[in-house]
């Protein structure tokens, strides 16, 4: 089992002493107090740094936390440890023999599972197991209309980055509050790609990360395929084999994976009637890889498309189909696009990893992955800026929970106004 101290809980006889010693003396922040109707206390959490201490104030004079009091005084009442999941690790200690308080999960602080276990049982301390709530990412088929053109928004499943990695320079205490990292200090990422369609046909950009990624993959970048591009693709109604065209932003396995499928051992096409749209000049980053982009880019995603005859190669900048444009950005790789998307007067873009996530608004906010940051810097300013000025819709391809909003700024600060 693994299990990291989540905080320490302190029961006090009367909240506004103890506030006068954390608050006012030590001088913490103390957050705004929550009621715990199950154990009649009102939890006051201070952030210390990684774990938290936790005054706790009973409510009633029956409540666990006043009779601690009533007999032993004020002091500390419990130490927390959080768990990935509390109910195999109830289940762990059980078959152990550990002797429980509770045998359930209960409704704690902060919307959290929490259990006891006995002091008994842990020499003394009374210890309470918690599981945080997650976030569940937002996995669903969102249909937009753009003038002549119809975007569906899919989705190939949930995975996860290591915090650190998706915010480059930006302080873990600035991130964090956007984006929740796990114990593992990774960061809920979805991948999204999109599918245009219109009279000419239908194009896809992006395709995910396909089925063909081995154990250890799955584990370290917390991949959940039980929902994949397929399972979108059923709900939307569009057969793989209806697809026209695929069109890579760029190369790196969470955005192309998906382009190729293991069939009896060999590796095919994944869309059996489609042309694979690529730069000629990702493709060669990709197929000629240093120390620094090496494990991004997976030979079985794209070499077997080129062994098929389907690939075309494009040089520059241009339009691929009627309203698709692909423009340059560099810097997250050499080669890395976007995709600007134009019917009826509107224009929506698919951002890919130049602006990974909503949390990635700010211009310094760039990505740790990125080859060339400063590349990224000065076309994402600029972009930005033309966003927000010609109100542009844009697509956001990793964002666990917004998969399309308009980019807008009051007194400095920019958000964005979600539409799917
Ligand atoms: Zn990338
Ligand atoms: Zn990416």
């Amino acid at each position: 089992m693994r299990a990291v101290l989540d905080h320490i809980g302190i029961a006090v006889r009367d909240i506004g002493e103890a506030l006068a010693f954390y608050r006012d003396a030590l001088g913490l922040d103390v957050e705004a107090p929550e009621e715990v109707a199950s154990q009649r206390v009102k939890a006051h959490f201070i952030p210390v740094g990684g774990p938290a201490l936790e005054l706790l104030e009973a409510t009633t004079s029956d409540s666990a936390v006043a009779k601690f009091v009533d007999k032993r005084g004020p002091g500390i009442h419990h130490v927390t440890l959080r768990v990935e999941n509390i109910r195999l690790a109830l289940a762990h200690l059980k078959t152990r023999g550990v002797r429980l308080v509770d045998d359930e999960p209960r409704l704690g602080a902060e919307g959290a599972l929490v259990a006891f276990i006995h002091p008994s049982a842990a020499h003394g301390v009374l210890v309470e197991l918690k599981e945080k709530p997650v976030e569940q990412p937002d996995l669903r088929v969102h249909r937009l209309a753009l003038g002549d053109l119809q975007l569906t928004i899919l989705y190939d499943g949930p995975f996860k980055l290591d915090g650190g990695a998706m915010f480059g320079i930006v302080p873990r205490a600035l991130w964090e509050k956007r984006a929740h990292p796990d114990d593992r200090n990774r960061i809920q990422l979805v991948m999204r790609p999109l599918l245009v369609e219109a009279e000419w046909g239908r194009l896809l950009i992006d395709c995910g990360a396909g089925e063909k990624l081995p154990a250890k993959a799955l584990d370290m970048y917390g991949f959940d395929r039980s929902r994949g591009l397929d399972v979108a693709l059923g709900e939307a109604g569009v057969e793989p084999g209806s697809i026209d065209a695929v069109l890579a932003t760029h190369l790196h396995f969470d955005h192309f994976g998906g382009a190729t499928a293991r069939v009896d051992d060999r590796l095919v096409p994944r869309f059996p009637r489609a042309r694979y749209l690529i730069r000629a000049a990702e493709w060669e980053d990709a197929t000629h890889t240093h120390e620094r982009n090496r494990s991004s880019y997976i030979a079985d995603d794209f070499v077997p498309l080129q062994l098929a005859g389907v690939v075309d190669f494009f040089g520059r900048d241009q339009m691929i189909r009627p309203g698709v444009r692909v423009v340059r950005t560099g810097g997250h790789t050499g080669q890395h696009q976007i995709v600007f998307l134009e019917s009826g007067g509107k224009t929506a873009v698919f951002v890919a990893d130049l602006i990974p996530t909503t949390a990635h608004l700010p211009d310094a906010w760039i990505m740790g992955y990125d080859l060339f940051p400063m590349e990224t810097l000065t076309f994402k300013k600029r972009f930005i800026r033309e966003a927000i000025e010609r109100d542009y819709l844009i697509l956001f391809e990793h964002d666990p929970r917004i998969a399309a909003g308009y980019i807008r700024e009051k007194n400095g600060k920019r958000f964005v106004e979600p539409v799917a």
